[in-house]
């Protein structure tokens, strides 16, 4: 893979980053991630603009202009010959060239890092066909989950916790309320009403979220942004959760109980169908 770092494009072997960057000592950094189909960028916008806020959420100057993201996300397209798949993107605060918990000065550059992993499944994805079972589990993070940093620990342990259970998926709770899942915003459908938590510091602001709730709301349903439980969901018609990784996903099944007769809905095969068309047109 040819991979960018700070500027350059480098065989991935060849890109080294200091034990002294922030990334690396604090998971001081933030990412994004955006899906390619057709060689192209799946709402990159959306992308950008949350990357900014995020930057901005932690001051992190934001190191390159709107035209310069785009660029290198092409780039890295291009030179991996990539149909289909995920971009990455990192920026840290930098390396100060020590550790200490005080930000460095405003002169330490923060470190640009961004890669592709090719996908051939994205949108023949089969877990559309059969369905994610997924179980709860306490929400550990910190209480800024709209900033989209690094530290993904908790996530990745739920995400174990699933696999041993044997199911695919973990959705979080607090306070008897479902925040969202693993890495995915989650969404429950009860007699024509989308129902999915509110917008706040609880929840990352998913670019896929807000596609599927405007093509949901184009498509007639009613929209309830609201929190809900798990009994709730599990006494739902449909349920499913969005990212930019899995588009779309039915969710047949949580902590066991089957949702209907345990096939993906109708509504939500639709609305993945609906946003996989949607995305691809407006691709760049
Ligand atoms: N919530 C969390 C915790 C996530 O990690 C992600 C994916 N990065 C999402 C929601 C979905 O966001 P998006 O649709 O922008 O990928």
């Amino acid at each position: 893979r040819i991979v960018y770092l700070d500027g350059t494009y480098l065989p991935e072997t060849e890109a080294k980053v200091s034990i002294f960057d922030r990334g690396f000592l604090m998971a001081d950094a933030v990412y994004e991630v955006t899906s390619v189909l057709d060689g192209r960028l799946i709402d990159f916008p959306g992308h950008l603009a949350r990357l900014g806020r995020s930057l901005s959420e932690l001051s992190i100057r934001n190191p390159l202009q709107d035209q310069d993201w785009l660029e290198l996300h092409r780039s890295l397209i291009a030179r991996n010959g990539m149909s289909e798949g995920l971009i990455y993107l990192q920026v840290s605060r930098g390396n100060p060239g020590d550790r200490d918990f005080a930000y460095p000065a405003a002169d330490v550059a923060p470190t640009v890092v961004a890669f592709t992993q090719s996908k051939n499944n994205l949108a023949a994805n089969p877990q559309a066909e059969t369905g994610l079972r997924v179980i709860s589990l306490p929400d550990m993070r910190w209480v800024r989950r709209d900033i989209k940093t690094v530290q993904l620990l908790p996530s990745s342990m739920a995400k174990m916790a699933a696999k041993a259970a044997g199911v695919d998926e973990a959705w979080f709770t607090e306070a008897g309320l479902v925040t969202e899942g693993t890495s995915s915003n989650v969404f429950i459908l009860k007699a024509g009403h989308l129902i999915t938590r509110p917008l706040s510091q609880d929840i990352l602001h998913g670019i896929t979220r807000r596609a599927a709730l405007r093509l949901a709301d184009e498509a007639g349903l009613v929209i309830e942004e609201r929190a809900f439980s798990i009994d709730e969901a599990q006494a739902a018609d449909e349920a499913f959760l969005t990212s930019a990784s899995s588009f779309v996903l039915p969710v047949t099944e949580i902590d066991g109980i089957r949702l209907g007769d345990g096939k993906p809905g109708p509504v939500s095969r639709d609305l993945r169908r609906i946003y996989i068309e949607e995305m691809r047109r407006a691709a760049m």
